[in-house]
């Protein structure tokens, strides 16, 4: 493409509402504009990248036998009835009526559409298993839509669902999916990693995470120095220290100590004259609308997604005042175990505990000397706790390392959640009828392109891997009014354009400078200079974006040259790998 015909307005001003990189490199790179909050429209350049990540998507997704179907965006509000989301998924789901007064919705995801289709047509084992996918628009009403396309409300998402006879069967396509996801994300050059992550009451091991390492990632991760095992935070298991003998002579009395005053950790500390370690808060919870008490080491901090899971919940939040004025009998800050009339979870860091603080479940008074098994019941002792990077692996003990990532892929083994709820249901060999075993995979598309620009762009714009790169060349005549020089250059044009090369030719009458600067900020992998003191001895000059590196070519060679360095980087992606 002629740079004078494309629709790429670049910028140097850094827009005030962009606070990560991407976002800011995409609006001034010309790939992106908004339209209003959460919704952009991709310009030109923008959806060039789009539609590479989705070549991969497809390839990789062919490869692996799912087959491309493309479902209705707006989506009647009965199905949503049937899988009981219609009132559970809450204000992300934006619902509309038409003429007739009838509900829909636009679609956050596919799952009611694509079992109603399925059940409709597939009646035995024989047309099992299938998985089917699309490449599509999705809307979710997100509270706080932010980063530019990495967390809006209208994106594209390529979603993938899988039906089978059984377990085992549900396992084979979910390993299918997750090697797919590995090409994917391996081909587009990225740095990544697949994490275990919560599949909250579904349960099971089969949900992960597909993160893209960023410093700016919403999500946080650990992973295992020496062995494979990483986790997304919130699911990451904290290993239950050995217990160490308590003899029961260690116990002091138990003693309540007016506390006048005393709100603060450090305060507690200070006056009780104790080390931090030897308090245990105590948490109130609302779990399903009944009161829970959650003890934990002071400095650790509460998981509320693995006390949750615990009870089998599906509802959990920290109580009220008002709450916890009625269960504990104190206001907010002496909360206790002893005394108290709900039950008490106590997460595995008081485990080793002697002799600790406690509130007294009275205002402005604290328990000293408090032991378990002498002065309060418990219902449970589990791992309730956030880990942190003093904590161990839980496979092989090594030291782990946390860090920030972004969410660009998830699979997810549904089990029959919704096959049993709207009743997607086959005959098998013996005429039985059974539920399928579903699982589904979604990738976000923008927000893997936001990803892709995280982890490759420097101070002068982005550093696209070859596989993702809009186009691959950028021919920059230094002076569009010598002659020979713009001759060459619309020469090297043609001959790349022949080649099936994706190229721009960069022929505005701009001075060298700001044409080298728009290069770099688009990303475009390789650079060619036709300048006239090169041409004299018949070489022009190579540029290679991410490196800096030059090097002159004679000018016949040089197409062969662009031609082998791009399949090279697309085939075998420099910075693709797992972390
Ligand atoms: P998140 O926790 O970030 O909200 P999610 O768990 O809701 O993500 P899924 O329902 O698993 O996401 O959707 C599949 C993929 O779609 C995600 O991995 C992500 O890449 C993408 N995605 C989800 N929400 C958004 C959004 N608001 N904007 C852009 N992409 C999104
Ligand atoms: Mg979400």
């Amino acid at each position: 493409m002629r740079y004078s015909e494309m629709f790429l307005p670049t910028g140097r001003e850094v827009p005030s509402d962009a606070e990560v990189i991407s976002h800011q490199l995409m609006i001034r790179a010309g790939m992106i504009r908004k339209l209003t909050s959460g919704i952009y429209s991709y310009l030109p350049m923008g959806y060039r990248v789009i539609r590479k990540l989705e070549q991969i998507i497809r390839e990789e997704m062919n490869k692996a036998g799912a087959q491309e179907v493309h479902l209705p965006m707006v989506q009647p509000a009965e199905l949503w009835q049937e899988s009981g989301r219609w009132v559970h998924y809450g204000k992300e789901l934006l619902r509309l009526r038409d003429r007739h007064d009838h509900e829909y919705c636009l679609g956050p995801t596919h799952e009611e559409v694509i079992t109603s289709m399925v059940r409709n047509d597939i009646k035995t084992y024989r047309q099992l298993p299938r998985n089917l996918y699309q490449i599509q628009t999705k809307f979710r009403d997100e509270v706080r839509p932010r980063f530019g396309v990495m967390r809006c409300r209208e994106f594209g998402m390529k979603d993938a669902y899988s039906f089978d006879v059984d377990e085992a069967g549900a396992e084979k396509s979910y390993e299918k999916m997750f090697t797919a996801y590995n090409n994917i994300f391996r081909r587009c050059g990225l740095k990544f990693r697949p994490v275990e992550a919560d599949s909250g009451s579904i349960g099971g091991k089969y949900s992960h995470e597909f993160m893209v390492m960023a410093a700016s990632g919403e999500d946080a991760m650990v992973f295992c120095e020496k062995c494979s095992y990483a986790a997304n935070l919130e699911k990451a298991e904290v290993e239950c220290p050995e217990k160490k003998i308590i003899y029961e002579d260690d116990w002091l009395p138990l003693e309540e100590i007016h506390t006048p005053n005393v709100r603060t950790i450090e305060e507690v500390r200070a006056f009780l004259n104790v080390y931090p370690q030897d308090i245990v808060k105590t948490l109130i919870f609302i779990v399903d609308g009944k009161p829970y008490a959650v003890l934990i080491r002071v400095d650790q901090e509460v998981n509320e997604i693995k006390v949750k899971n615990y009870l089998g919940a599906t509802e959990l939040e920290l109580a009220s005042d008002e709450i916890i004025m009625k269960t504990t009998g104190a206001p907010r800050g002496f909360a206790g175990p002893v005394n108290i009339n709900i039950p008490v979870l106590i997460d595995y860091s008081v485990i080793d505990m002697i002799n600790f603080v406690t509130g007294a479940n009275k205002e402005d008074y604290h328990f000293k000397n408090v032991n378990i098994g002498r002065d309060f019941k418990i219902e449970a002792f589990a791992d309730f706790r956030v880990i942190t990077d003093q904590d161990k692996c839980p496979r092989c003990g090594g030291d782990i390392k946390i860090a920030r990532g972004i969410e660009v892929g998830h699979v997810f083994k549904l089990g029959t959640k919704y096959s049993k709820a709207m009743k997607a249901v086959y005959l098998d060999k013996d005429g039985q009828e059974k539920i399928m075993i579903m699982g589904c995979y979604g990738i976000g598309i923008g927000r893997t392109v936001a990803a892709g620009i995280e982890q490759n762009h420097d101070e002068n714009g982005i550093v696209w891997p070859m596989a993702l790169a809009p186009y691959h060349v950028i021919i920059t005549p230094v002076n569009v009014n010598e002659k020979d020089v713009m001759d060459t250059a619309e020469n090297l044009y043609n001959s790349m354009l022949t080649k099936g090369i994706e190229v721009i030719f960069d022929d505005r009458d701009e001075r060298a400078g700001v044409k080298f600067k728009d290069a770099d900020l688009i990303g475009i992998p390789l650079r060619i200079i036709v300048g006239q003191k090169n041409l004299a001895q018949g070489n022009v000059e190579l540029k290679i974006r991410k490196t800096g590196e030059n090097s002159l070519y004679p000018l016949q060679d040089v197409v062969q040259q662009v031609q082998q360095m791009i399949s090279q980087e697309v085939d075998s992606p420099a910075g693709g790998s797992l972390l």
